[in-house]
């Protein structure tokens, strides 16, 4: 876990599994990917085996040593729902995020049909918390907007679009059930430009829709000098969060040994 994280929308990041594999046109420029990749065979570092896939039980448990309420960005480095994770990890997943219900859990993922179907059944347990938000990434209108769709069948309690990076106008979005809406632009070399008028139009439908607005970033490869700034002002705007207060020590430890992997 990563006490201080550097995303702008969240506190701390979570990485119970990491590496993934590219899905669609929003993965092209992955910083994770970039990140990881870095270390590929470096003896000891937590990336030695690049961005392979790997899971890392061994971090399952870190929420409960971790007493102060975060927003925490549930895999980062990865995406939970790859096929490659199978059901049993993932609803681990979801025990520590119920049990560790101090922290508010941001869950994002691009592999938006098993975030369904696994939401609908064995994750049926963790969908109605409130201090657990599953969103999906909206890139396009190819690959993202069907996203949206999948993820208004879930039975979440809250619901979130990350529409990063931004790559082309996206129309009429049915914000429907869609508590928080995240807009960026790609950072970095290469990164594809975004529009002012194709972020102006996400906000006004979420002003008209009362949905929650973040605007992340005007991204580029000079990201700092971009900034962060929409007709002059900073939108970082969230949902209510409901997490729960933080128990004794002593407690936090006990709740961890009552994971099932662990027991
Ligand atoms: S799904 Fe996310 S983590 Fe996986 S390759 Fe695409 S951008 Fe990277």
């Amino acid at each position: 876990m990563s006490l201080h994280s550097h995303i702008e929308w969240t506190d701390a990041t979570w990485n119970p599994v990491r590496g993934c594999t590219k899905i669609s046109p929003g993965c092209k420029h992955c910083y994770a990917e970039t990140f990881a990749e870095r270390f590929r065979g470096v003896k000891g570092h937590p990336y030695e085996q690049g961005f392979d896939l790997r899971l890392v039980p061994e971090k399952l448990t870190e929420p409960f040593t971790w007493r102060s309420p975060k927003l925490v960005f549930v895999n980062s480095m990865s995406d939970l729902f790859q096929p490659g994770v199978p059901d049993d990890y993932v609803a681990a997943v979801g025990e520590v995020m119920v049990k560790a219900n101090w922290h508010t859990y941001q869950v994002l993922t691009k592999r938006s049909e098993r975030l369904t179907d696994m939401l609908n059944e064995r994750l049926r347990f963790a969908a109605a918390q409130k201090h657990i938000w599953w969103g999906v990434s909206v890139e396009d209108r190819k690959y993202g907007l069907p996203r949206i769709e999948h993820l208004r069948e879930a039975p979440a309690a809250v619901r979130f679009l990350s529409v990063e990076p931004l790559l082309e106008d996206l129309g009429n979005i049915d914000l429907d059930g869609i508590d928080w809406v995240i807009v960026g632009g790609e950072s970095g070399p290469g990164a594809r430009p975004i529009r002012k008028e194709w972020v102006i139009s996400i906000r006004e439908q979420c002003q008209s829709a009362r949905v929650p607005f973040f605007f992340k970033q005007w991204g580029g490869v000079r990201k700092a000098v971009n900034g962060r700034k929409l007709d002059g002002r900073t939108y970082n705007e969230y949902p209510v969060r409901f997490a729960a207060p933080v128990p004794e020590r002593a407690e936090c430890f006990a709740l961890a040994r009552t994971l099932s992997r662990f027991r």
